[in-house]
């Protein structure tokens, strides 16, 4: 073959494949009109049976020397595309994303405003257990300046024979004590039914990483104006972590605070593996704040400074940890909750870090 007929053929490739560009965007066109004649009616955008009508008038007139199987591939790619050209603006830019809302979303409690730049911290008991327990821990929270008080009345249990929390009125206890220290409570809520009650406790629903995909309990949360803080499943992918905060922002909340609590791997050195990198991800991907919780993550309270000085240098919005006067009999999460001297030891390195 000449020189000239290669170039010539090529010639001819290149205007087939600018035809087809132009054909593809026609098609693309065609399909926009189509979408806003059915929206106009109220009609259902995807239509599979009119997809099988087409692909097969395209089959059979197709004669080589192609595949059928390369054709219908091809054609059902070209089909998709024209079907996410007609999705709604919610499924190319979720509420969450930075793509829909640039600037930090900062949530306020009771004036402590996280999303702000500023490190915040969410410090308390892994369970309430009495009076005097919160008390005391509120006291040392109040002391070192904070203002977010944990503490679980509804405790999710691996075993159902395990302390499962004193409900509501452990949240009383909650409010009890963060009233008398100017405190703000932060507690998981498990059911959606006990959402209205607790609002008049707490200032912010936590949802469990056990619950992360509990989508009534999300839509629920969302149905309030209370803020919430979302911790990621167990074995959650960034995506699934970040639909989930979707439930609650497609219901009219937007006070929503991610938190980076570990997910399960083969590792055994620690109770979690703390996913540090989902931080900046979630920084870029949301405009949510994004706290790492250090207690749950590691499980262990040799590495509760390391880890929250990670999360410190890579960019939270703040820090979680378990804090109880005598861990040792502590009712759950025994091994990882820091003492009153060692939580003061903690956060005197980690205002040292000065962000
Ligand atoms: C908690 O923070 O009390 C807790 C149970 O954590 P997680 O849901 O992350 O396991
Ligand atoms: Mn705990």
């Amino acid at each position: 073959m000449s020189n000239e007929q290669l170039d010539k053929l090529r010639a001819e490739l290149d205007q087939v494949n600018l035809d087809l560009l132009s054909l593809i965007n026609r098609r693309g066109q065609l399909v926009q009109q189509i979408g806003e004649v059915k929206e106009k009616h109220g009609m259902n955008r995807f239509d599979p049976v009119r997809e099988r009508d087409m692909l097969n008038k395209i089959l059979e007139e197709h004669n080589g020397p192609f595949e059928y199987s390369t054709i219908e591939h091809l054609f059902k790619e070209i089909f998709k595309m024209a079907l996410e050209l007609q999705e709604d603006d919610h499924r190319k830019a979720l509420l969450v994303s930075r793509k829909n809302k640039p600037e930090d979303t900062v949530v306020n409690i009771k004036g402590e405003t996280v999303g702000d730049g500023n490190l915040h911290y969410v410090m308390g008991p892994c369970a309430v257990e009495s009076y005097e327990q919160v008390a005391e821990v509120a006291k040392v929270v109040k002391s070192q300046g904070l203002k977010m008080l944990r503490g679980g009345a509804f405790k999710p249990r691996t075993s159902p024979y395990d302390f499962q929390g004193l409900g509501i009125e452990g949240l009383k206890i909650l409010k009890q004590v963060a009233d008398e220290f100017d405190l703000a409570v932060v507690s998981e809520i498990v059911s959606p039914a006990d959402i209205e009650e607790a609002c008049e406790y707490i200032d912010v629903i936590q949802i469990g990483a056990r619950n992360m995909q509990n989508f009534e309990l999300l839509k629920a949360a969302g149905s309030v104006q209370k803020p919430v803080l979302l911790k990621r499943g167990l074995a959650a992918q960034i995506s699934e972590f970040i639909n989930a905060a979707e439930y609650i922002i497609s219901r009219g909340n937007e006070n929503i605070i991610l938190c980076e609590r570990g997910i399960r791997t083969y590792e055994k050195a620690t109770r979690n593996t703390l996913d540090i990198s989902a931080v900046p991800i979630l920084k870029q991907e949301t405009h949510l704040p994004v706290l790492v919780d250090v207690t749950h993550s590691t499980g262990r309270r040799d590495l509760l400074l390391p880890t929250a000085k990670a999360a410190v240098a890579i960019g939270a919005d703040g820090v979680m940890a378990e804090v109880h006067p005598d861990p040792a009999v502590a009712l759950s999460d025994s091994q990882q909750q820091m003492d009153i001297p060692t939580f003061e030891k903690f956060m005197a390195e980690l205002k040292k870090m000065n962000r």
